[in-house]
């Protein structure tokens, strides 16, 4: 038997007690690295019932001390960086670097949270009336959850916990199945930096804990970033239940390509983008639409997509790694195909991929798809695999219907040296985060991530200052204080001040 993947409850790594387990398996090889358990209902109840009790005294920790925790945090995730890469290149079979920005992403988070004394600024007016202040404090909400997906196992959690704990509240993480290990690894260095017994708990499974979360009537708010249709579960159910609820879901995001661009530039944009971490990016460009005389370019980005190849993560020249699993890998191949018979031409073609060596991984080779229309499946799901699909339209306004008429909305990117062509892209697409010559514009901590349309359910996004609005409660005090120069006043029979 392999290793059972262990709990984080109550301070301590323990194992579970669930007959429910689930194999984490290397996605280049099948290989059985680690079993992970389905928390039982007693396990679910344990977590949640200690978070409550650590809520009561981390709340009334002074601000300063929240935020050296997290710069502590932050040095040991620096430390440790390349293990828990490590950690992520095996169970999830990203290549090294890749992975390394995954970790390094989150702990620009966690540098963020060590911020919070600024980030939990009130506000203050004085004189409100005649010798009346109001001013406002935020305070946190309780117990907090987490949900998150695969393709991100470290830079998700740290999109969620730093913060809400940061704010004072306590929290209840519940990772992917598909890649547990990684975050077990942040809990031991986030005890390891000092934070308190029950401020962060880890439980490990699948939908039946996720729902355990839905109903605990002693959850506040949930966070949740994962697929269209289990995000829409979740804001449903959650809300349902009168949580705070944010959820991040899929995508399908468009790179405009105008004619006045630098070509080498978008050739080498796309590649990355469509293709890194084998597709399996919410940010990745699944779709690029050429205007007018950029789309004779599309050969040229073909080609260049072409000789990028995937492969197992020691191998230095590996572009990206293998789908996550051969399901995954299975939905890929089968919209390949779908896309072929619904009349879109595949240029480059990555269905019968082969890493020599590695004859079980979950490849799919890159794979370009021109005459693309907005009706074909391979169009309107999220492929989440390394396919790119090809558009040509005659206009600006022709692309940015295209774009507005996808209901998704996290990520958008336009290539152009017109800064009245840019302008007018960010002014009136119906997309959350946009780049301008920058192919993948995923916001820095001190922004938030604001995807839009259906790529989003909820008001405040992850991270930045919509992330402390998010995890924390408004108070608003209206207040006066007597003196001799205030005169006596007799009753007030009207809603004044
Ligand atoms: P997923 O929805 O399958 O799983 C996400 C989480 O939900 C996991 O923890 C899983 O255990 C749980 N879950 C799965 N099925 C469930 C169900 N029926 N009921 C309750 N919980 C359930 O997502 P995934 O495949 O792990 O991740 C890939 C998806 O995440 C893609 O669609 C991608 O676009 C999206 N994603 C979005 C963002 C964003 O910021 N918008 C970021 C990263 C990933």
């Amino acid at each position: 038997m392999t290793q059972q993947v262990k709990h984080f409850i109550d301070g301590e790594f323990v194992s579970s007690t669930s007959d429910k387990l689930i194999p984490v398996t290397d996605p280049a090889t099948q290989e059985v690295i680690a079993h992970v358990p389905c928390a039982t209902p007693d396990e679910m109840h344990r977590a949640v019932e200690s978070a409550k009790a650590a809520f009561l005294t981390w709340k009334e920790v002074p601000v300063s001390d929240r935020a050296r925790l997290m710069m502590r945090y932050a040095h040991l995730l620096k430390e440790h960086q390349a293990e828990i890469a490590d950690i992520i290149c095996k169970e999830l079979g990203k290549t090294v670097e890749d992975a390394k920005g995954d970790v390094w992403r989150g702990i620009e988070v966690v540098e963020q949270a060590a911020n919070i004394p600024s980030l939990m600024m009130g506000e203050t007016v004085e004189n409100v009336a005649r010798s009346i202040d109001t001013y406002s404090y935020i305070q946190p909400l309780g117990v907090c959850a987490g949900i998150t997906p695969f393709n991100f196992p470290a830079m998700i959690p740290l999109w969620m916990f730093p913060l809400a704990i940061a704010c004072g509240n306590t929290f209840v993480l519940k990772p992917s199945e598909q890649d547990p290990m990684t975050v077990n690894k942040l809990a031991e260095l986030f005890a390891q930096a000092g934070a308190p017994k029950g401020v962060l708990q880890v439980v490990h499974g699948a939908k039946e804990q996720v729902d355990a979360i839905l109903h605990h009537p002693d959850i506040k708010a949930i966070s949740f970033v994962g697929s269209v249709n289990v995000g829409q579960y979740i804001y449903k159910t959650g809300t349902d239940n009168l949580k705070r609820v944010q959820a991040f879901a899929g995508a399908k995001n468009h790179m405009v390509i105008m004619p006045d661009a630098n070509k080498q530039q978008v050739v080498n944009a796309l590649v990355g983008a469509s293709v890194g971490a084998a597709g399996q990016r919410c940010m990745a460009i699944s779709v690029a639409v050429f205007v007018g005389d950029a789309a004779k370019w599309i050969p040229d980005v073909a080609a260049a997509i072409g000789k990028v190849r995937p492969g197992v993560y020691t191998d230095p020249d590996a572009a990206y790694g293998p789908q996550i699993s051969p399901q995954a890998r299975a939905r890929v191949l089968s919209l390949i195909a779908q896309g072929k018979k619904e009349g879109a031409t595949c240029v480059l073609d990555g269905s019968d991929c082969k890493v020599e060596g590695y004859p079980n991984g979950n490849w799919v080779g890159p794979t370009v798809f021109t005459n693309v229309t907005t009706d074909m499946e391979i169009y309107k799901q999220e492929i989440f695999g390394p396919v790119l699909t090809t558009m040509q339209v005659d206009s600006l306004d022709a692309a940015l219907k295209v774009v507005n008429d996808s209901p998704y909305g996290n990520g958008t990117s336009i290539y152009t040296a017109s800064g009245a062509a840019a302008r007018k892209y960010q002014h009136e697409v119906e997309v959350g985060q946009i780049g301008i010559n920058i192919p993948i514009p995923v916001p820095l901590p001190f922004f938030s991530f604001t995807g839009w349309k259906g790529s989003f359910y909820g008001d405040q996004h992850a991270y930045g200052k919509q992330a402390v609005r998010f995890y924390t409660e408004t108070k608003t005090i209206t207040a006066r204080w007597f003196n001799d120069d205030i005169p006596v006043s007799g009753p007030n029979m009207s809603i004044n001040l």
